[in-house]
C-alpha cells in the first residue's frame, strides 16, 4: 500500500470531505508498516474495501415546528463495515453535521468497536437538526420524523444506532418509540434507551467513566497518582460530566469546562455541588455555561477553548478539533502530561504530531472513548438474553473492557525506548481484527 496513492485516490473520488480524509489519513499512516507486512491483504484491495463504507443512506426529513410552519433537514445513515459484527454507532443532530463528518465518525467507529472486543461493526448517523432552543414537542417530531426513513435500514441484527452530540436519552426514547411502531418488535434496536424499556445501568456514565479508566491505565504505566491532578476538561455534555464525576470521585481536580460559546476556569475546582449545578444547567434547563460563571463568580471567556489554562491533564470532550497545534502547544508549555480524548478526534494532526514528539501520555479517542459504545455492546447483549446487569456488574464489565483496550494499544504500541505510541497501538490493533474478518469472508 502507498498511503499517498491511496489517499489521493479518496480525495479524487471524494472531493468536499476533509474529516473523512483527515481520519482516513491518521490511520493509514500508522498501519501502513504492518498492512505492508500481509501482501495478501494488498490482493484482496483490503484498504479501499475498509475505507469506502459498505453504504450510504442520505434523506429528506420533513417535520412541522411550534409555529406550524414545515422545516426540512437531511438525514444520515453510514453503514461502514460489518465485518465483526452488525453495524454500530451513534446519531448525532447538530447543524455542523455533513457527510463529511459522519464518514469520519464511522470510519473511527470502526476501529473502536474492534478494540471493544465485543462482535460490533462500524456506522454512524445523524442530520444538520440541532435541537438547541426547539421545544420538547419539536424534538419529539423531528425524531419521529427522522426515524420514519431510517427504520427500513436498521435492526437489532443489522445496525444498531445510539447516541452522540445532540442526541441523548431523550432523543433515543423518542426515535425508538416511532421504531417500535414501525416495525413492530421489542428487539432493542436503539441503545442508550431509558432503563424501563431495555436501558442499561452504567450506560449514561460509560464514555466519562471509560475514558477516566483508560486514563488510570496510562498513569499506571509511570506510576503517577490521579489525586489531586488537576484537570482540564472541555465540554459540558454527557462525556463531559460524567469524566468530571469519575475524577472527583477519585480525588482530582476539574477546573475548566465549556460549551460552543466559550469555557469556564474555576481554580478552586469543580466540587459535586457545583457539578449537580452543571447536570441540572445543561440536561434539564438546558442553559449556557456562562451561567455557572455568574452563580460561581469564576473566570469566564466568551468564544474560546480551555487549553491555555494550567493543567496537567487534558481531556478534550467535546467535539473534533477543538484542540489545534498552538493549543497542543500551550498545554505543554503549561506542563499538561497526559491528554485523554472523550470527544472524536479532538486534536488536529498537528496537534497529535506534538504530543507524540513530546512523548507524553496520548490516547486517542477511538481507545479511550471506546467504554461508550462497549456499554451499548452490553446492552445489546442483556436486550437479547431478556435480562439486566447490576450497575456493579456493567462497571466491572466496561473497566476490564477499558484495561483490555489499554493492553491490545501496549501490545502494537510500545516502541523500543519504551514510549507507548497508542495512536499506532490503537489503530493497529483495531486494524487487524477487522482485516483478518473481512479475509476470512471473501471478496464482497
Ligand atoms: P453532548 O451533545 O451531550 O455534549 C456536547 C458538548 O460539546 C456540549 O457541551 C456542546 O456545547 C459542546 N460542543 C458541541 N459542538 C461543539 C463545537 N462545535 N464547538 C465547541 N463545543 C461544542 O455530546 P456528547 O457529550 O455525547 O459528545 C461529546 C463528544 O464525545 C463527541 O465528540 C462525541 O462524538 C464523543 N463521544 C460520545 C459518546 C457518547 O456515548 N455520548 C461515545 C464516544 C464518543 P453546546 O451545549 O453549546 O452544544
Amino acid at each position: 500500500m502507498e498511503v499517498k496513492k491511496v489517499l489521493s485516490d479518496l480525495k479524487r473520488r471524494f472531493p468536499n470531505e476533509p474529516e473523512y480524509h483527515q481520519a482516513v489519513e491518521e490511520v493509514l499512516m500508522t498501519i501502513e508498516d504492518e498492512y505492508n507486512k500481509h501482501p495478501e491483504f494488498e490482493k484482496y484491495n483490503l484498504i479501499e474495501r475498509l475505507c469506502i463504507p459498505d453504504r450510504v443512506f442520505t434523506f429528506r426529513v420533513t417535520w412541522v415546528d411550534d409555529k406550524g410552519q414545515v422545516q426540512t433537514n437531511m438525514g444520515y445513515r453510514i453503514q461502514h463495515n460489518n465485518a465483526i459484527g452488525p453495524y454500530k454507532g451513534g446519531i448525532r443532530f447538530h447543524s455542523s453535521v455533513n457527510l463529511s463528518i459522519l464518514k469520519f465518525l464511522a470510519f473511527e467507529q470502526t476501529f473502536k468497536n474492534s478494540l471493544t472486543t465485543l462482535p460490533m461493526g462500524g456506522g454512524k448517523g445523524g442530520s444538520d437538526f440541532s435541537p438547541r432552543g426547539k421545544s420538547d414537542m419539536e424534538v419529539m417530531r423531528f425524531c419521529q420524523a427522522f426515524v420514519t426513513e431510517l427504520w427500513r435500514h436498521i435492526g437489532p441484527q443489522t445496525d444498531v444506532p445510539a447516541g452522540d452530540i445532540g442526541v441523548g436519552g431523550r432523543e433515543v426514547g423518542y426515535m425508538y418509540g416511532m421504531y417500535k411502531k414501525m416495525a413492530l418488535e421489542n428487539t432493542g434496536t436503539f441503545t442508550g434507551k431509558g432503563l424501563e424499556f431495555g436501558g442499561s445501568l452504567v450506560r449514561p456514565e460509560a464514555t466519562g467513566y471509560g475514558n477516566v479508566y483508560f486514563l488510570l491505565e496510562m498513569l499506571k504505566t509511570k506510576g503517577i497518582d490521579i489525586k489531586d491532578k488537576v484537570v482540564a476538561v472541555s465540554g459540558s455534555g454527557n462525556v463531559a460530566q460524567y469524566t468530571v464525576k469519575k475524577l472527583l470521585s477519585l480525588g482530582a481536580k476539574v477546573v475548566t469546562m465549556s460549551d460552543s460559546n466559550g469555557y469556564i476556569y474555576d481554580p478552586d475546582g469543580i466540587d459535586e455541588e457545583k457539578l449537580a449545578f452543571i447536570f441540572n444547567l445543561k440536561n434539564i434547563q438546558r442553559g449556557r455555561i456562562r451561567e455557572y460563571a455568574e452563580k460561581y463568580g469564576c473566570k469566564y471567556v466568551e468564544g474560546a477553548r480551555p487549553w491555555n489554562e494550567k493543567c496537567d491533564i487534558a481531556m478534550p470532550s467535546a467535539t473534533q478539533n477543538e484542540i489545534d497545534g498552538d493549543d497542543a502547544r500551550a498545554l505543554l508549555a503549561n506542563g499538561c502530561f497526559a491528554v485523554s480524548e472523550g470527544a472524536n478526534m479532538p486534536s488536529t494532526p498537528e496537534a497529535v504530531n506534538e504530543f507524540l514528539n513530546a512523548k507524553i501520555l496520548y490516547a486517542p479517542g477511538k481507545a479511550a472513548n471506546a467504554g461508550g459504545v462497549s456499554v451499548s455492546g452490553l446492552e445489546m447483549t442483556q436486550n437479547s438474553i431478556k435480562l439486566s446487569w447490576s450497575r456493579e456488574e456493567v462497571d466491572q464489565k466496561l473497566q476490564s473492557i477499558m484495561k483490555d483496550i489499554h493492553a491490545q494499544c501496549t501490545l502494537y504500541g510500545k516502541q523500543e525506548d519504551g514510549y507507548i505510541n497508542y495512536v499506532k497501538g490503537a489503530n493497529v490493533a483495531g486494524f487487524m481484527k477487522v482485516a483478518k474478518a473481512m479475509m476470512a469472508q471473501g471478496v464482497l
